[in-house]
């Protein structure tokens, strides 16, 4: 995907090479005593490109972790942090373990042990190198890293920025657990804004109504299918998970499916829709929107014929292969590809980096100050009313929307909002204006690549 792109641009003799390559991997194997013997752990943590430092980049906690994974997952957290303009080059990590075997108390000793192991090589830093949640880990993990690298630098100030993704409590932001399946409905709302990109997927119409399939509901899948199906009023008609799938065609109710897997560890069971032993089948649904949530690879050269939906929404990260994608450019589907697509983790988690740094909370200093200014406008309004002859009212709630200053989670939507709006604007230019450029996937690759390449162009090697 990154050669095609590449093969469209005009790059120095050499940088293209530069750019390709992952810096560096390092592997890691440490002992934990669990359960009366010790256990030994494989962990990574590649850095793909330092044109901006520090590099930023997830943690999977999953048996497939490995090299290639983890270097690959590097390099799209570089275009990625490039295109929605997160100061950060590309970094990964990985742990090989299935986290659902162990206890939380052993879960603990092993990421500390391998946070210890990390952060001695400032593979964990503030200024060189701050991980974030993915596949299997989530708050509690990124606050155990927290707690370790700050355990081991008791003077550092900025100790909480050596990580994202924690919980609000624990220096975390408003709005990071939800960021990434809120910016996939961002990312899908800005699209339906583009006429010409509609058309080219061949939807016609606003969201409202259009049916959605999504593969996993952990915590990308979930947000998103929450959010279209609760505010944009799309419906979910399949949810597919590890042990099978649900298909409803009047629309499942996310919110309650989450709590059944909750509780009975799948979809089995669930008492509304029908359910599909052969999950992965559902992807070849009837849909409007496809959103595969869960893993790589999922659509592949021995399914991508089959694929019906017209709108493929990468919120997993590659789980369209590049033999797929070829299949699914031929068909005319659009896929709006992982690099944008679930990239509202990593904004979300760079205002929490600045939160950390800046160690005071977004809206504290203005909020009140807004509202003061809002009211006085609200007094003028009624002031004027009273004294009219015609006598108007103010819309209900009017007032209590408009008086009330913007806090911490309004702002970080904000931002978010707005970060997926410029990038998708930035892509989708290219994707219309040049005639070479026939997808967004390679759309994006190229608005990527040339801001890192400027980058290294204005510093030098
Ligand atoms: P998660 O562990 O919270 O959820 C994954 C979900 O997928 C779980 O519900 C799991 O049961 C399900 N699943 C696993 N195997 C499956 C299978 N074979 N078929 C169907 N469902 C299956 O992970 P997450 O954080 O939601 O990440 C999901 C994807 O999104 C990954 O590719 C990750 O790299 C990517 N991503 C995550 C973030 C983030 O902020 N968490 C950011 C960017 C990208």
């Amino acid at each position: 995907m990154f050669n095609r792109a590449v093969a469209l641009m005009d790059l120095p003799p050499g940088l293209e090479e530069k750019i390709r390559v992952c810096n560096a991997t390092y592997t890691v194997r440490f002992g934990v005593r669990l359960r009366g013997q010790i256990q030994t752990f494989t962990g990574y943590r590649s850095v793909h490109s330092e044109h901006m430092e520090p590099v930023k980049g997830g943690i999977r906690y999953a048996l497939g972790v490995n090299q290639d994974e983890v270097e690959a997952l590097a390099a799209l957290m570089t275009y990625k942090c490039a295109l929605v303009e997160a100061p950060f080059g590309g970094s990964k990590g990985g742990l090989c373990l299935d986290p659902r075997q162990y206890e939380e108390y052993e879960l603990e000793m092993i990421t500390r042990r391998f946070a210890y192991e990390l952060a001695k090589r400032d593979l964990i830093h503030p200024s060189q190198n701050v991980p974030a949640p993915d596949m299997g880990t989530g708050e509690r993990e990124m606050s155990w890293i927290a707690d370790q690298y700050a355990r081991m630098n008791t003077t550092d100030i900025n100790a909480k920025a050596c990580v994202t993704g924690k919980p609000p409590h624990a220096g975390g932001i408003q709005g990071r657990t939800e960021a990434t399946g809120r910016g996939v409905q961002y990312a899908i709302q800005e699209f339906f804004r583009h006429p010409s990109d509609k058309k080219k997927a061949g939807i016609t119409g606003g969201l409202e109504g259009k049916t959605v399939v999504v593969q996993g509901l952990g915590n990308v899948g979930y947000h998103a299918a929450k959010f279209l199906s609760e505010e944009d009023g799309c419906k979910v008609i399949g949810i597919i998970e590890r042990d099978g799938a649900l298909v409803d065609p009047k629309g499942l109710n996310v919110e309650a499916v989450r709590n059944w897997i909750g509780k009975h560890g799948g979809v089995a069971g669930f008492a509304d829709g029908k359910f599909v032993e052969d999950g992965s089948k559902v992807l070849e649904e009837e849909c409007d929107i496809l959103v595969p949530a869960a893993l790589e690879g999922v659509i592949n050269m021995g399914n991508a014929a089959n694929i019906k939906a017209p709108l493929i929404v990468e919120a997993a990260n590659g789980p369209v292969t590049a033999g797929a994608d070829e299949i699914l450019r031929d068909k005319g589907a659009v896929i709006i590809p992982d690099m944008y697509a679930n990239a509202g983790g990593v904004t979300v988690s760079y205002f929490e980096w600045v939160k950390n740094l800046s160690h005071i909370r977004f809206g504290r200093m203005g909020r009140r100050q807004e509202e003061a200014r809002h009211q006085l406008i609200v007094d003028e309004l009624e002031r004027l009313s009273a004294a009219s002859e015609v006598g108007w009212e103010l819309t209900p709630n009017f007032k209590e929307k408009y008086l009330r200053g913007a806090g911490e989670l309004e702002l970080v939507r904000s931002g978010l909002d707005d970060t997926m709006r410029t990038a998708y604007q930035a892509c989708s230019k290219v994707w219309n204006e040049r005639d070479d450029v026939t997808d967004l996937r390679t759309a994006s690759y190229l608005v990527a690549i040339d801001k890192v390449a400027t980058a290294y162009r204005a510093k030098g090697l």
